[in-house]
């Protein structure tokens, strides 16, 4: 199995003021601090509506975001230590490489509930790649952009408002799953020319998030609802499915397309002729090169014969998770009273469950890692800044720790127990990659907390995703928000 690796992190980590007497927020912009490349702190404005387009790996941005903040702060702006995402698009148009070296036969459409991000959208968009909505704000969202025709967008939720296919009908986005009879009955009343998806149930049982519970039409229904979607006149054009997001056990394809081959077949019985096989998304990005392999060899085996067959996929968190990082500031911390000094280098560690030494960051399980709730991810901190500096020594102690989020609910916890630097204190920032997919989309502002900004970047080997941004906007696309 191939595993695509990182870009390697090409920045020299030196300590940009080294033995000097600095508060936690006093970074001084020093030569050491970043590499001189000063085209990475020269935005490219490409799109009216959008916050420029930097250069350079997303550790450069997280550094020079970490050190504005810190002058931000020294000006007593508000919020100065506000948290901040890095993304970095090049790892979108790497993802999208890998899709179409690993599965050229299938179109992916991209879940934009997984991460709306404009830029994203943007990207995929000139890249030519296909949509899936969920509703009228995504479908809008998708189309107000510009240059991307209906007919690349799938509304793949099995149970809509009648008021959203009468939207896309609207819209002239055709292609919509569905899953009951109920939904044929509102599909023939206000968008009687659709082209439908029957979402066939899947087995999800080696998913984070599994979705069988809540859709899917089981095999055993299949038939009658094809005969259902007969009698209201209705074409129906394909089958889809989705084995549940986060699958970690990519064999569940070929499952799944099997399943997917009796409903071909109960179409043909049903008077259909199916031209649509859309095997969902759940593509984890470690194990993607394992399911391709899997889902090549099943699409061999149960559709030999694919004239007449287009094949899809809804592919979210394999796109994005890998793009976005998080950096969060140390806004409060709890530690036992330390008899030898104010730095806290105490050597009480708490018991197993609740370790001593508490840090409160500014984003939290309201916020960006509604993550650790909603999809079930794990996230780990890593020091991005420490004592005025980006350097922490290996030999730096350290001590379990647990990291809560801002808001004043105790379920706000970002992670119970990771080992940190003893040293580290109010002021100091942590980092946090692989933050993109289902991240900022469901993000809430309880408690009176911002959403975190986007900087955006593109690192090494970028050159191409910044050429195809830039030739969608001078065909006047993707201005308007
Ligand atoms: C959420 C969702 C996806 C994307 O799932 P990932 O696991 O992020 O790939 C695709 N299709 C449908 C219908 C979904 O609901």
């Amino acid at each position: 199995m191939e595993i695509l690796p990182l870009t390697p992190l090409d920045i020299p980590v030196s300590p940009i003021a080294p033995h000097r007497e600095t508060t936690r927020n006093d970074f001084i912009l020093s030569e050491h601090a970043l590499p001189s490349a000063p085209d990475e702190f020269e935005g490219e404005a490409i799109f009216d509506s959008l916050p420029p387009l930097f250069r350079g790996h997303p550790e450069i941005h997280l550094r020079n975001g970490v050190m504005n903040a810190s002058r931000r702060a020294a000006a007593n702006v508000p919020d100065a230590e506000k948290a901040f995402f890095v993304a970095d698009l090049t790892q979108v148009y790497l993802q999208h490489q890998r899709w179409l070296r690993c599965l050229p036969d299938i179109e992916p459409h991209y879940a934009v509930k997984c991460n709306p991000d404009p830029y994203v959208l943007r990207l995929l968009a000139s890249l030519g790649a296909g949509f899936d909505c969920a509703s009228n704000g995504e479908m809008s969202q998708v189309l107000r952009i510009g240059g991307v025709d209906p007919d690349r967008i799938i509304f793949a939720n099995p149970c809509k408002a009648t008021s959203f296919i009468r939207g896309a009908a609207k819209a002239g986005v055709d292609k919509m799953t569905f899953d009951n009879p109920d939904e044929l009955y509102k599909i023939a009343r206000t968008h009687p020319t659709a082209k439908l998806i029957i979402r066939i149930l899947a087995d999800d049982s080696k998913s984070i998030c599994r979705f069988g519970i809540k859709f899917g039409a089981s095999l055993d229904v299949v038939f009658d609802l094809l005969l259902k979607a007969r009698e209201l006149h209705l074409d129906v054009i394909g089958v889809s499915f989705h084995v549940g997001s986060g699958c970690y056990d990519p064999t569940i394809y070929e499952d799944a397309i099997s399943r997917a081959r009796q409903a071909f077949d109960m179409g043909g019985r049903a008077g259909y002729r199916f031209s649509v096989l859309d095997i969902g998304g759940g593509f984890e990005d470690a194990r993607f090169e394992a399911a391709a392999a899997v889902i090549n060899h099943a699409i061999d085996k149960y559709f030999p014969d694919r004239s007449g067959i287009r094949l899809i996929a809804e592919p979210g968190r394999f796109y994005v998770s890998r793009a976005f990082s998080l950096a969060a500031n140390i806004i409060a911390r709890r530690a036992p009273i330390s008899r030898e000094s104010e730095r806290g280098v105490d050597l009480v560690t708490g018991n197993e469950e609740e370790p001593a030494l508490m840090y409160y960051i500014n984003e939290g399980v309201y916020g960006a890692f509604n993550c650790i709730m909603f999809d079930h991810q794990t996230v780990e901190p890593y020091v991005l800044s420490m004592d005025g500096s980006f350097h922490v020594s290996a030999s730096e102690p350290v001590s379990a720790s647990s990291v809560w989020g801002p808001t004043c609910d105790s379920i706000d916890c970002v992670c119970k127990r990771v080992e940190l630097p003893r040293a580290l204190q109010v002021g100091d920032w942590l980092g946090f990659n692989n933050m993109g997919a289902y991240t900022i989309c469901a993000a809430s502002r309880f408690n009176g907390f911002q959403l975190s900004d986007v900087i955006y970047t593109t690192s090494k080997g970028g050159e191409e995703a910044r050429s195809a941004l830039r030739s969608f906007a001078a065909e006047d696309h993707g201005h308007s928000l």
